[in-house]
Protein backbone atom coordinates (compact mmCIF):
# COMPACT_ATOMS: atom_id res chain seq x y z
CA UNK A 1 0.00 0.00 0.00
CA UNK A 2 1.12 3.59 -0.36
CA UNK A 3 1.44 5.90 2.25
CA UNK A 4 -0.94 8.00 0.74
CA UNK A 5 -3.30 4.97 1.13
CA UNK A 6 -2.57 4.06 4.27
CA UNK A 7 -3.07 7.82 5.51
CA UNK A 8 -6.45 8.34 4.28
CA UNK A 9 -7.42 5.11 6.16
CA UNK A 10 -6.18 6.82 9.20
CA UNK A 11 -7.93 9.67 8.73
CA UNK A 12 -11.22 8.00 8.47
CA UNK A 13 -10.23 6.57 12.25
CA UNK A 14 -8.83 10.16 13.32
CA UNK A 15 -12.17 11.65 12.24
CA UNK A 16 -14.11 8.43 13.75
CA UNK A 17 -12.78 8.80 16.99
CA UNK A 18 -12.58 12.66 17.04
CA UNK A 19 -16.56 12.20 16.38
CA UNK A 20 -16.29 9.73 19.30
CA UNK A 21 -15.02 12.71 22.21
CA UNK A 22 -15.84 16.05 20.36
CA UNK A 23 -12.17 17.16 18.65
CA UNK A 24 -10.95 17.85 15.86
CA UNK A 25 -8.65 16.49 13.18
CA UNK A 26 -6.44 19.46 13.30
CA UNK A 27 -5.77 19.03 17.59
CA UNK A 28 -4.15 16.02 16.11
CA UNK A 29 -0.23 15.62 15.08
CA UNK A 30 1.09 12.59 13.31
CA UNK A 31 3.86 11.46 13.51
CA UNK A 32 5.56 8.84 10.89
CA UNK A 33 7.67 6.73 12.04
CA UNK A 34 10.24 6.01 9.95
CA UNK A 35 12.63 3.78 11.99
CA UNK A 36 12.20 0.41 9.75
CA UNK A 37 11.90 2.18 6.43
CA UNK A 38 13.97 3.48 3.42
CA UNK A 39 14.69 7.15 3.40
CA UNK A 40 12.60 6.57 0.03
CA UNK A 41 9.52 5.59 2.25
CA UNK A 42 9.93 8.64 4.13
CA UNK A 43 10.53 11.12 1.73
CA UNK A 44 7.02 9.25 0.37
CA UNK A 45 5.59 10.24 3.74
CA UNK A 46 6.51 13.94 3.36
CA UNK A 47 4.94 14.11 -0.28
CA UNK A 48 1.66 12.79 0.97
CA UNK A 49 1.60 15.32 3.03
CA UNK A 50 2.89 14.22 6.40
CA UNK A 51 4.97 16.83 8.27
CA UNK A 52 6.21 15.19 11.04
CA UNK A 53 8.57 12.35 11.10
CA UNK A 54 10.05 10.28 13.86
CA UNK A 55 12.88 8.14 14.57
CA UNK A 56 14.61 6.33 17.65
CA UNK A 57 18.12 5.70 16.97
CA UNK A 58 20.80 8.43 16.42
CA UNK A 59 21.91 6.56 13.33
CA UNK A 60 18.74 6.06 11.49
CA UNK A 61 17.73 9.72 12.31
CA UNK A 62 20.39 11.37 11.16
CA UNK A 63 20.60 9.36 7.87
CA UNK A 64 16.80 10.30 7.27
CA UNK A 65 17.68 14.12 8.20
CA UNK A 66 20.29 13.97 5.75
CA UNK A 67 18.22 12.55 3.28
CA UNK A 68 15.28 14.89 3.66
CA UNK A 69 16.04 17.93 6.03
CA UNK A 70 13.92 20.82 7.05
CA UNK A 71 11.30 19.66 4.45
CA UNK A 72 9.62 17.42 7.71
CA UNK A 73 9.86 18.75 11.56
CA UNK A 74 11.89 15.93 13.23
CA UNK A 75 10.77 13.92 16.54
CA UNK A 76 13.37 11.79 18.81
CA UNK A 77 11.23 9.30 19.92
CA UNK A 78 13.52 6.33 21.14
CA UNK A 79 16.43 6.51 24.64
CA UNK A 80 19.16 9.00 24.14
CA UNK A 81 21.90 8.33 25.07
CA UNK A 82 23.71 12.06 26.84
CA UNK A 83 26.68 11.72 24.97
CA UNK A 84 24.38 11.55 21.84
CA UNK A 85 23.05 14.56 22.56
CA UNK A 86 25.18 17.33 20.56
CA UNK A 87 25.07 15.06 17.64
CA UNK A 88 21.50 15.24 16.93
CA UNK A 89 20.34 18.12 18.88
CA UNK A 90 20.13 20.91 16.23
CA UNK A 91 18.54 18.90 14.07
CA UNK A 92 15.66 17.86 16.48
CA UNK A 93 11.86 19.78 16.91
CA UNK A 94 10.59 17.57 19.83
CA UNK A 95 12.81 14.72 22.04
CA UNK A 96 9.64 12.63 23.30
CA UNK A 97 12.02 10.43 25.71
CA UNK A 98 13.28 12.75 28.75
CA UNK A 99 13.08 10.33 31.51
CA UNK A 100 16.01 11.57 33.68
CA UNK A 101 18.34 14.65 34.92
CA UNK A 102 21.59 13.22 33.30
CA UNK A 103 19.82 13.91 29.95
CA UNK A 104 18.41 16.73 30.70
CA UNK A 105 21.68 18.49 31.54
CA UNK A 106 23.02 17.40 28.17
CA UNK A 107 20.51 18.63 26.28
CA UNK A 108 20.33 22.33 28.29
CA UNK A 109 24.17 22.25 27.87
CA UNK A 110 24.35 21.43 24.09
CA UNK A 111 21.29 23.03 22.77
CA UNK A 112 21.55 26.41 21.30
CA UNK A 113 18.21 27.29 22.21
CA UNK A 114 14.97 25.99 23.92
CA UNK A 115 13.86 22.42 23.52
CA UNK A 116 10.35 21.12 22.76
CA UNK A 117 10.51 17.91 25.67
CA UNK A 118 7.68 15.67 26.30
CA UNK A 119 8.64 13.59 29.51
CA UNK A 120 8.07 10.08 29.33
CA UNK A 121 6.09 8.18 31.60
CA UNK A 122 6.16 4.49 32.69
CA UNK A 123 2.72 4.02 33.12
CA UNK A 124 2.00 0.84 33.39
CA UNK A 125 4.66 0.09 35.12
CA UNK A 126 6.68 -2.75 32.71
CA UNK A 127 10.41 -3.30 33.84
CA UNK A 128 10.56 -3.34 30.04
CA UNK A 129 9.66 -0.28 29.17
CA UNK A 130 11.62 3.62 29.59
CA UNK A 131 10.29 6.66 31.74
CA UNK A 132 9.93 8.00 34.88
CA UNK A 133 7.24 6.02 37.32
CA UNK A 134 3.88 8.30 37.62
CA UNK A 135 4.79 9.21 41.34
CA UNK A 136 8.04 10.62 40.02
CA UNK A 137 6.94 12.89 37.73
CA UNK A 138 6.17 16.63 39.54
CA UNK A 139 9.47 16.14 41.37
CA UNK A 140 11.12 15.37 37.85
CA UNK A 141 9.55 18.39 36.01
CA UNK A 142 10.00 21.14 39.09
CA UNK A 143 13.39 20.06 38.87
CA UNK A 144 13.87 20.90 35.24
CA UNK A 145 13.35 24.90 35.74
CA UNK A 146 16.98 24.50 36.55
CA UNK A 147 17.58 24.08 32.64
CA UNK A 148 16.47 27.07 30.52
CA UNK A 149 17.21 25.12 26.87
CA UNK A 150 14.42 22.46 28.51
CA UNK A 151 11.17 23.37 27.58
CA UNK A 152 8.42 20.37 28.90
CA UNK A 153 5.75 20.65 26.50
CA UNK A 154 3.94 17.41 27.11
CA UNK A 155 4.20 13.91 28.30
CA UNK A 156 4.69 11.15 26.43
CA UNK A 157 3.65 6.95 27.14
CA UNK A 158 4.38 3.74 25.67
CA UNK A 159 1.29 1.71 25.91
CA UNK A 160 1.48 -2.00 27.00
CA UNK A 161 1.33 -4.50 24.05
CA UNK A 162 -2.35 -5.83 24.91
CA UNK A 163 -5.48 -6.13 22.96
CA UNK A 164 -7.39 -5.20 26.29
CA UNK A 165 -9.28 -2.02 25.36
CA UNK A 166 -10.01 -1.10 29.01
CA UNK A 167 -6.10 -2.03 30.34
CA UNK A 168 -4.69 0.62 27.28
CA UNK A 169 -7.82 3.47 28.14
CA UNK A 170 -6.63 3.37 31.41
CA UNK A 171 -2.85 3.73 30.77
CA UNK A 172 -4.07 6.32 28.79
CA UNK A 173 -6.25 8.42 31.40
CA UNK A 174 -3.62 8.04 33.64
CA UNK A 175 -0.95 9.71 31.57
CA UNK A 176 -4.11 12.99 30.84
CA UNK A 177 -4.54 13.12 34.40
CA UNK A 178 -0.93 13.78 35.27
CA UNK A 179 -0.65 16.35 32.32
CA UNK A 180 -3.79 17.92 33.57
CA UNK A 181 -1.93 18.12 37.01
CA UNK A 182 1.28 20.06 35.63
CA UNK A 183 -0.40 21.87 33.30
CA UNK A 184 -2.87 23.53 35.90
CA UNK A 185 0.34 24.56 37.79
CA UNK A 186 1.06 26.96 35.04
CA UNK A 187 5.00 26.54 35.47
CA UNK A 188 7.01 28.65 32.92
CA UNK A 189 9.46 26.00 31.77
CA UNK A 190 6.49 23.41 31.44
CA UNK A 191 3.35 24.51 29.65
CA UNK A 192 2.61 20.80 29.40
CA UNK A 193 -0.28 20.86 27.10
CA UNK A 194 0.33 17.79 24.82
CA UNK A 195 0.26 13.96 24.96
CA UNK A 196 2.35 11.90 22.57
CA UNK A 197 0.54 8.76 22.98
CA UNK A 198 -0.70 5.83 20.90
CA UNK A 199 0.72 3.93 18.14
CA UNK A 200 -0.85 1.65 15.51
CA UNK A 201 -2.60 -0.27 17.27
CA UNK A 202 -4.20 1.74 19.82
CA UNK A 203 -4.16 5.71 18.01
CA UNK A 204 -7.79 5.64 17.79
CA UNK A 205 -8.30 4.88 21.78
CA UNK A 206 -5.44 7.30 22.48
CA UNK A 207 -7.15 9.62 20.40
CA UNK A 208 -10.40 9.24 22.58
CA UNK A 209 -8.40 9.23 25.76
CA UNK A 210 -6.67 13.03 25.03
CA UNK A 211 -3.75 12.10 22.85
CA UNK A 212 -2.43 15.50 20.56
CA UNK A 213 0.73 13.16 19.32
CA UNK A 214 0.14 10.04 18.03
CA UNK A 215 3.47 8.10 16.60
CA UNK A 216 2.21 5.63 13.36
CA UNK A 217 5.02 3.61 12.07
CA UNK A 218 3.69 0.18 10.85
CA UNK A 219 0.55 1.20 10.05
CA UNK A 220 1.17 4.23 7.73
CA UNK A 221 5.01 3.75 6.11
CA UNK A 222 5.61 -0.11 6.88
CA UNK A 223 7.69 -1.99 9.11
C1 LIG B 1 8.44 2.16 16.85
C2 LIG B 1 7.80 3.14 17.72
C3 LIG B 1 6.51 3.63 17.44
C4 LIG B 1 5.67 3.15 16.25
O1 LIG B 1 5.27 1.84 16.41
P1 LIG B 1 4.20 1.16 15.44
O2 LIG B 1 3.55 0.14 16.30
O3 LIG B 1 4.96 0.59 14.30
O4 LIG B 1 3.23 2.21 15.01
C5 LIG B 1 5.98 4.60 18.28
N1 LIG B 1 6.66 5.07 19.34
C6 LIG B 1 7.88 4.62 19.66
C7 LIG B 1 8.57 5.18 20.84
C8 LIG B 1 8.50 3.64 18.86
O5 LIG B 1 9.72 3.20 19.19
Amino acid sequence: MSVKENLAHIYEQIDKACENCDRTRDDITIVAVTKYVSNERAKEAVEAGIQDLGENRKEGFLEKYEAIGDRARWHFIGSLQSRKVKEVIDYIDAIHSLDRKSLAKEINKRAQEPVDCFVQVNVSGEESKHGLAVDEVEDFIDMLKAYENVRVVGLMTMAPHTEEEERLRGVFRQLRALRDIIRDKHLPHAPCEHLSMGMSNDYAIAIEEGATHIRIGSKLVGG
